[in-house]
């Protein structure tokens, strides 16, 4: 039996239904859907994404048995509608859209009233008694035709589209501004005009049989699916450039035939907020094209349908509640009224933002139509979405307005949600200085990269952006555990420090210059572009509105305590401060899963210094006597914000010369002085050892437990200081559960000596204080040696908790903090599907980490394992974590409800 390639619709019946998606696209399917549900819809018929396959496996040609099905289908069609294709007398004319499994909004093509030709525009004209709306269909029709069909574009960048120069020339001749004041003669002027245009540049006439035509259309529809923008739009959202197309060819329906006739685009509920409520764009006496083509101004549903046609507003009101039930999904239609009655042209579920698609999800549970389990499915709300509530973010017309007029600058990697409108500062201190001295002014601190030094800058700033780094360089993940909107490894900046300049898009930008910048998106603008504050922040975290006073606040809330009751997956922050920690408290964190200790002398830079240039281990146990206090007041401070929640403390993991390297030196003239003051030395002594401590590939250096291993006094002090401080609070009648992790291992041995170090300590501590207390030692899993001999490491450690930011690193031998001159080429040509830095490359690291799991649990079944690395609050990484039986996810405190959220749909999903 030959393959089905074409499936019929009309008539109250239909070949397919709304679950054959990948067969028929969305619009087939749910065409097929309306029909069977007793809508009424214009019949056609579907050509099938195995025909795109085909077409594209065989040089752009079709399968042989096609010609065939589609005449039978063609006929059924012509009897359904009681017209004929081509006729002289009666004749039916048909569209032809794209459609694929997932809509990707006008990135394919479309070719409306095939069929019209000299002959059939004259029988069109007598039999809707409408001569103008004839020819104008017919001027539309060779125009499209000759675009999309024909290809007919501009010859260069000067030159505007052929046919809209021609019809703005006719539209001056005759004196009128739009095309509808043209007459039926001008109209056939420009008919005439069209198919010469045709003919010189295409060398050949425009085809009158309609039977050539629709092959041309349905030609020129799977044709598109190939095209740059249809493309680029696969690749962001992810969709196979393997689905292919499907093709609708289906009676058209005349929206302008009089002014009883429109043609609209509808939402069954507003699709930008949430709010309940029919709504759109509409034209009255047009046709499809006019609306989303913006050459006219629509009106609104919502405020003058009702008025204008209140029987068709009725039915399509009637409609659009039909829809949402049987879908159960708010619905975006296509709809044309010809002559009072109304037809559907399409239906999908649809996009929305992430306010609107929390709010629509728990409206639509609390009205009955769909339960709570649903309301937490995926393609409801996408867990990255979440982050809308959270962050400030830019008003979207003023984005859009901000575009218009010419104001985007670039665009880089969107490393921390949020939006930014500040003025520029290029240099950390005087970020600080600013700020205290302009609290009110926002700041948008502009760097080639970032280091620890520039933490206090980054604290005043509201927005980040470097031209260097990726998705876990230490800006990106310094600003999204802060909460800071983030731009890294945008390398069309160039920041110039001596001029304190930045040259961007041929401008030059100077410090105090406002800029713009979208941490969602990774887009750059120029000057200011206004903000938004996000109510569940006030209710949560800043405390200035009550719970009752936000209802998005009582949607979100509503919705987590769904995501808390379904998901497995426990979540944990990655947080160095008390006020991290109460922040990510605040939006449902269950313990600490990453405090880098590291970050915590970020306030104490020169006495970490002043350990790191002593020489032997009696001057370096002095220095670190002196850090002692600060440690164990940070971890103090960290185990009462999290008040009997487990609180996992990583030692001390950086490559040294973060903290002092030559440019240190350059940069404070006095620090070398100090520092040898300190020890004791000389500047020579200092400079000598900085030198030293100098690593050309620092990520594979002297970092992670390496350091500990050679200088045991630093894990001393650092465990000490836990100890100490868990002690401490322990006596404050606070719990305390502290895990001590290890960075960096990939031999038991070295997992082993740091642990020895550790324990001893905690012994020496728990003697000298007399209380006792329980503790977990565990490990990082970050390099590929870790993962292969789990089974060792798991015979020693209590936990481990995965760092896939070195995994990545060390897996894919790609620098963390160097690859984004590259990713985006390796992006734009599909080399790799996502940037691995963000989403966890489940088919290599995730490999390793499944090792890493199935032989640590070998030797120790019970292990806990978690993440720390950057992906734990990644929703596809999440629900990666969640499949692989890991325990727990640890992310930055923002990103905490996307985590949970993801936990509990990848948990939903997996039905367990
Ligand atoms: C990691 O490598 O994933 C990790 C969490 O450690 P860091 O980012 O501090 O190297
Ligand atoms: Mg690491």
């Amino acid at each position: 039996m030959s393959t089905k390639y074409v499936y019929f619709f009309g008539d109250g019946q239909a070949d397919g239904d709304a679950t054959m998606k990948s067969l028929l696209g969305g619009k087939g399917a749910n065409l097929a859907e309306m029909v069977k549900i007793g809508l009424p819809v214009p019949a056609g018929f579907t050509l099938t994404t195995e025909v795109c396959t085909y077409y594209y496996a065989n040089n752009r040609t079709f399968p042989p048995e096609l010609k065939q099905q589609v005449l039978d289908a063609l006929k059924k069609v012509e009897k359904s509608m009681g017209a004929e294709f081509g006729s002289a007398t009666n004749p039916l004319l048909f569209s032809c859209r794209s459609g694929a499994r997932e809509s990707m909004p006008g990135m394919m093509d479309t070719v409306l009233n095939i069929g019209l030709n000299d002959t059939t525009v004259v029988a069109l004209a007598k039999q809707t008694g409408n001569e103008r709306s004839a020819w104008d269909s017919y001027r539309r029709f060779v125009q499209m035709y000759g675009d999309v069909v024909l290809e007919l574009k501009p010859k260069d960048k000067t030159e505007g589209d052929p046919f809209e120069v021609a019809l703005e020339h006719k539209r001056e001749k005759a004196g009128v501004k739009e095309d509808s004041q043209l007459s039926v003669a001008q109209l056939k002027e420009l008919v005439a005009e069209f198919k010469q245009l045709i003919k010189t540049r295409a060398g050949k006439d425009f085809p009158t049989d309609p039977m050539e035509q629709v092959w041309g259309a349905i030609g020129a529809v799977f044709g598109s699916w190939m095209n740059d923008r249809a493309m680029v739009y696969r690749r962001t959202y992810g969709i196979p450039h393997e689905w292919g197309t499907a093709a609708n060819v289906q009676a058209m329906v005349f929206g302008n035939l009089g002014d009883d006739c429109a043609t609209g685009v509808g939402l069954t509920r507003d699709c930008a907020l949430g709010t309940p409520g029919f709504c759109g764009d509409y034209l009255i006496n047009a046709q499809g094209e006019d609306v989303v083509a913006g050459i006219r101004t629509p009106k609104r549903i919502e405020e003058t349908l009702s008025k204008d046609m209140p029987e068709s507003y009725n039915q399509l009101n009637d409609i659009g509640k039909k829809l949402e039930k049987h879908y159960k999904e708010v619905q975006d239609i296509e709809f044309t009224i010809q002559r009072g009655k109304v037809y559907m042209l399409q239906t999908r579920n649809a996009k929305r933002t992430g306010f609107a698609a929390v709010r629509i999800a728990v409206d639509l549970v609390n009205e009955g139509l769909i339960t709570e389990r649903e309301a937490l499915q995926k393609r409801r709300i996408p867990a990255d979405d979440l982050s809308q509530l959270l962050q400030p973010i830019f008003d979207p017309a003023a984005k859009a307005a901000a575009t218009k007029e010419g104001r985007f600058l670039a665009k880089g990697i969107n490393a921390g949600p949020g939006a930014a409108s500040g003025v520029i500062c290029l240099f950390a201190d005087e970020a600080e200085k600013f700020h205290e001295k302009n609290p009110t002014i926002d700041i948008v601190l502009v760097r080639k990269e970032t280091s620890p030094e520039d933490l206090r800058g980054m604290k005043a700033a509201k927005g980040i952006l470097t031209a260097t780094g990726g998705a876990s360089s230490h800006a990106a993940l310094v600003s999204r555990q802060m909460g800071k909107a983030c731009i890294v490894g945008c390398s069309a900046i160039d920041v110039d420090y001596s001029t304190n300049t930045v040259k961007v898009a041929g401008k030059t930008l100077k410090a105090g210059d406002f800029i713009s910048m979208d941490g969602f998106t990774g887009e750059v603008f120029e000057g200011k572009v206004q903000t938004k504050a996000s109510e569940v922040i006030q209710v949560l975290v800043q405390k200035t509105l009550k719970a009752e006073e936000s209802e998005t606040f009582r949607r979100y809330s509503q919705l987590m305590g769904w995501v808390d009751k379904y998901r497995k997956l426990r979540v944990r922050t990655n947080a160095d401060t008390p006020g991290q920690a109460d922040e990510a408290v605040a939006f449902g964190a269950e313990g600490i899963g990453l405090c880098r200790t590291e970050h915590m002398f970020f306030d104490h830079l020169d006495e970490i210094r002043h350990m790191i240039v002593c020489e032997t281990k009696e001057t370096r146990e002095k220095a670190l006597a002196k850090l002692l206090p600060f440690q164990r007041a940070d971890f103090a401070g960290l185990f009462r914000s999290m008040n009997g929640r487990p609180v996992t403390i990583r030692l001390l993991d950086p490559p040294l010369h973060e903290f002092l390297s030559d440019r240190h030196l350059e940069e404070q003239p006095d620090l070398g002085q100090k520092l040898a003051s300190w020890t004791g030395s000389t500047i020579e002594a200092v400079k000598r050892r900085v030198g030293e401590l100098h690593e050309a590939n620092p990520m594979l250096g002297h970092r992670g437990c390496r350091l500990g291993i050679v200088y045991p006094e630093i894990t001393a002090m650092q465990a000490r200081a836990i100890f100490e401080a868990a002690v401490l609070v322990k006596k404050e009648g606070i719990s305390v559960v502290p895990e001590v992790m290890v960075p960096l291992a990939g031999f038991l041995t070295e997992y082993k000596n740091q642990e020895k170090i550790i324990r001893d300590t905690a012994d020496a501590v728990f003697k000298e204080s007399g209380v006792k207390l329980e503790y977990l030692v565990g490990t990082m899993i970050e390099v590929p040696r870790a993962a292969v001999r789990a089974d060792q490491i798991a015979s020693a450690a209590e936990f481990f908790s995965f760092g896939t930011n070195d995994l990545t690193q060390t897996t894919l031998a790609i620098s963390r903090d160097d690859y984004g001159p590259f990713i985006g080429f390796y992006r734009e040509n599909d080399i790799i599907p996502n940037d691995p830095f963000q989403t966890i490359d489940q088919e290599g690291v995730g490999e390793l980490m499944k090792m890493g799991v199935d032989r640590g649990r070998s030797s120790r079944p019970d292990l806990k394992i978690g993440i720390c690395g950057e992906h734990g609050g990644d929703p596809a990484s999440v629900m990666f974590c969640h499949d692989i039986g890991l325990n727990y996810v640890s992310c930055s405190p923002r990103r905490v409800p996307i985590a949970r959220l993801a936990a509990a749909q990848e948990a939903l999903a997996a039905g367990k």
